[in-house]
């Protein structure tokens, strides 16, 4: 079913005074950072202040800053932690790098509002003992000289990935922790995910001209620089030096990557007014047509997007070849192979997808991976099924998810997993089943509703699972908590059946439904006649304290609630069983149900 772009216009207005709950906080960021790259020693210079907001009600006496490049060295506790689990999504490269090709931060020194402060770095993470303490409402300006090592690809980010692309920069200058609600997320980086706080970023990038840089942010000496970031028409001057200095700045972004590489070419689409997407890719027989069809691609559902999923509101994106395998920052995205192979294209657009789901709505990555990991997933199959898509995949993705064993529950955080393919398969999996369920369980209507509402409460903010529960059920009128908890909380499933179908004299019918899983649903019953006629019945979950609303063409006859307290439930129908073709419990099949054979009765 789909939905007029008016509808959802209203929608918006009507929802625009949602926000976050009274008393909610964020710290700011006002990052300036200087680094120079020596292409030859594969060595960085850099040099940070960073002005930094404590909106909290806490007066901070320590911060801590994430070193991500410390990581990828071979006695690191992540190259300990994936060699003890034989972790199979680990580069086993990791375990034996060479001097030369290993990650490196190593600070010079840190100081707080110009007088130098006493850190301690633990490999990842950098506690920084403050010599005065930061007050709620105040803020301080660190300023943090450091020097590194690029290392070689391992994860995400490096030097001279798979497909040649020569730099990736990802998690590669000193990032201060978060800190929310539940105080400090002084994470150690073992592969897994992100977290930052909201701000504004200042980047200069100097290194020698040849290559051609791809950023978060906006160029702002493009006329300068040259390289297809020139307005129609200027025509750069001459670079008679050896460097560039690419002057980025982001506003309302949590991190920032770039990619640099001699041999990118640089293309641009205007989207709308307010949205260009830059492309960067090395030119060839795989990667051009890829990227001319992504290009097409993006145009072609972004206004879907919007009117699903909010606006978008940076106003540059960009596609870049590189990095490891394919990875969500803000304003850009890094893929590593870009081939026409079947699922580059969903790929890209999961990753764009990430734009909403981690990089406008920002939660924490590690602590609810699913948040933003299920979402993109979600929203990439919704943007198939709206194109014309039937639907299939997905719910087969469904019946798959329903049909495993999990061993941890959705809402582990992600450091947390054992087993990396549990971790993917639970975290993407299961995430977007969580809002195949929730649509199913509410209603279409209410759903986009809440996913509108969800955006204009939390985007350039750091959400909850429940907080986004709260908006859908604001939405829907209903209750959904007892659905978040079984599914978020526990690896309970989901599994309904028609027991029986039994004649109740000439002229009536008791259909038996079962609950033979652990977590209670509400029920659809579709009741097709010899007839050819059929009807739909609904049976709402008591613990909902509330009905879908059904679409105008199908309509549903609505029962009493079916308590979840008890497995079976009889609905009776005025109609001889002799009438009756087939009976069929969520005829559409977008239930995560385990076992969809005790699903269908034909007669
Ligand atoms: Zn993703």
């Amino acid at each position: 079913m789909k939905y007029s772009i008016a509808l959802l216009c209203s929608v918006i207005l009507t929802n625009a005074i949602a926000q976050a709950p009274t008393g909610y906080w964020q710290q700011r960021v006002e990052y300036q950072i200087d680094i120079r790259l020596d292409d030859q020693a594969q060595a960085i210079q850099g040099r940070e202040k960073l002005k930094y907001y404590n909106h909290s009600p806490d007066t901070l006496r320590r911060v801590f800053f994430h070193l991500y490049w410390n990581a990828f060295q071979p006695s690191s506790s992540y190259a300990r932690w994936a060699k003890a689990r034989k972790d199979p999504f680990t580069n086993e490269r990791l375990f034996d790098l060479k001097q030369e090709e290993q990650g490196r931060q190593d600070i010079f020194s840190v100081l707080q509002n110009g007088s130098a402060v006493s850190y301690r770095v633990n490999e990842t993470i950098m506690e920084v003992e403050l010599s005065r303490p930061l007050l709620p409402g105040d803020y301080d300006v660190f300023d943090i000289a450091w020097q590194g090592q690029v290392p070689v690809t391992i994860k995400r980010g490096g030097r001279d990935n798979s497909a040649g692309v020569a730099y990736s920069f990802t998690q590669w200058y000193p990032k201060i922790c978060a800190y929310d609600r539940d105080g400090w997320h002084a994470d150690p980086y073992i592969g897994r995910e992100f977290y930052g706080e909201f701000g504004s970023f200042k980047v200069d990038i100097t290194l020698p001209k040849k290559y051609v840089v791809a950023a978060t942010g906006v160029l702002q000496n493009g006329n300068t620089i040259g390289y297809g970031y020139e307005k129609e028409g200027v025509k750069p001057p001459p670079n008679y030096g050896f460097v560039n200095v690419w002057k980025f700045s982001a506003e309302n972004v949590h991190d920032f990557a770039w990619a640099a590489d001699p041999e990118f070419t640089h293309e641009k689409k205007e989207l709308r007014e307010g949205l260009t997407l830059h492309f960067f890719y090395q030119p060839g027989p795989e990667t051009t047509p890829f990227f001319q069809a992504l290009q097409q691609r993006c145009a072609e559902i972004l206004p879907y997007m919007e009117a699903r999923f909010g606006k978008h509101l940076y106003p540059q994106f960009s596609f870049v070849q590189g990095g490891e395998s394919a990875m969500e920052y803000p304003m850009l995205t890094l893929i590593e192979q870009t081939t026409l192979a079947a699922n580059a294209m969903p790929t890209a657009i999961h990753e764009w997808m990430h734009n909403w789901y981690y990089g406008m709505i920002g939660n924490d990555e590690n602590e609810e991976a699913w948040l933003d990991e299920g979402f993109a997933s979600y929203a990439t199959a919704d943007v198939d099924l709206h194109a014309g898509d039937d639907g299939k995949n997905i719910r087969s993705g469904l019946a798959s998810i329903a049909s495993r064993q999990w061993k941890e529950p959705l809402g582990t955080p992600a450091n947390a997993y054992s087993d990396s393919y549990d971790y993917y398969d639970v975290v993407y999996g299961k995430g977007a089943a969580f809002l195949w369920q929730i649509r199913y369980i509410v209603g279409e209507e209410p759903f986009q509703r809440g996913m509108l509402r969800y955006y204009d409460s939390w985007h350039f903010k750091h959400p909850r699972g429940g907080d986004f529960l709260r908006c859908m059920e604001r939405s829907a009128d209903m209750e959904l908590d007892w659905f978040y908890d079984l599914w978020v909380k526990t690896t309970k499933t989901v599994d309904y059946g028609i027991e029986q179908v039994a004649a109740d004299g000439a002229s009536a019918t008791n259909i038996t439904l079962k609950n033979f899983g652990e977590v209670p649903m509400p029920a659809e019953v579709l009741v097709q006649f010899r007839d050819g006629s059929s009807e739909r019945h609904y049976v709402p979950l008591d613990l909902q304290y509330g009905a879908k609303q059904f679409a105008a063409e199908t309509p549903a006859i609505s029962h009493d609630p079916w308590s979840f307290s008890v497995q079976t439930y009889v609905l009776h129908l005025n109609r001889a069983m002799s009438d009756i073709k087939s009976v069929e419990i969520d005829p559409g099949g977008w239930t995560a149900d385990k076992d969809r054979k005790n699903n269908r009765k034909d007669f």
